[in-house]
């Protein structure tokens, strides 16, 4: 028997990066109305994709040149994160971002780590409206009712569970999902809450140095 292949999902907001990104770009621009918003997806009354798509809505196209600016500069990667991409390579695990995040910021501020953009899925946008609209190019397959926006347990379920051992890396409510479904769950902030509240076996992480550690640990245990 062979053993199973590992790969990666990792999340971008808040896991990449050190801190989530949208909450940061519509917290910056401040609409009126979108903390209610914000409020409802975190507590799951509203589907992420209808959080997210109505936050973005609230903001004009006018801004786009700034949107964007702060999207890419505001945000800063969470420590060891080239060397875990490092890590992966040398020891052939398969990497991908499965992001609920927004092309407009995800594709520049990882263009300089060398990820394939076939290995990134993400959510796009469209700034040709009065309003900005988020479009979802990775949509929920039929086993997933959830209305993601970014599907993440589609894209898993790409990768079956009798060939890969499946982890998945994240921090908040894009992750519920894909963490029921996953071999190993390295997780912080709400997802480490919601892992708790479900049950879920979980390892807890602040840097990539941890996970590193936590996955070579593992190895050596087998
Ligand atoms: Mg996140
Ligand atoms: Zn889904």
């Amino acid at each position: 028997m062979t053993a199973k292949k590992r790969i990666v999902f990792c999340d971008f907001d808040g896991t990449i990066t050190v801190n989530d990104n949208i909450v940061a770009i519509i917290n910056h621009f401040n609409p009126p109305g979108w903390k209610e918003i914000a409020e409802k997806t975190l507590a799951q009354e509203l589907s992420i994709m209808d959080g997210v798509g109505q936050m973005f809505r609230l903001l004009p196209t006018s801004l786009e040149r700034d949107v964007v600016e702060f999207g890419i500069t505001n945000a800063s990667i969470r420590e060891g994160f080239a060397e875990f991409l490092a890590y992966c390579k040398e020891e052939q695990i398969e990497f991908y971002v499965t992001s609920g995040g927004i092309d407009f910021f995800i594709y520049p501020i990882l263009s300089q780590f060398g990820i394939p953009e076939n290995h990134i899925y993400c959510n796009g946008s469209d700034f040709s409206g009065d309003q900005i609209e988020i479009t979802w190019p990775n949509p929920c397959d039929h086993e997933c009712s959830n209305n993601c926006g970014m599907c993440k347990t589609t894209i898993m379920r790409r990768f079956p569970a009798d060939e890969y051992e499946r982890i998945i890396i994240g921090d908040s409510v894009t992750d519920f999902e894909g963490a029921k479904l996953a071999d190993t769950v390295y997780s912080r902030s709400y997802l480490t809450t919601k892992c708790r509240e479900l049950g879920i076996a979980h390892t807890e992480y602040e840097t990539f140095h941890d996970i590193i550690s936590s996955m070579k640990s593992e190895r050596s245990h087998t």
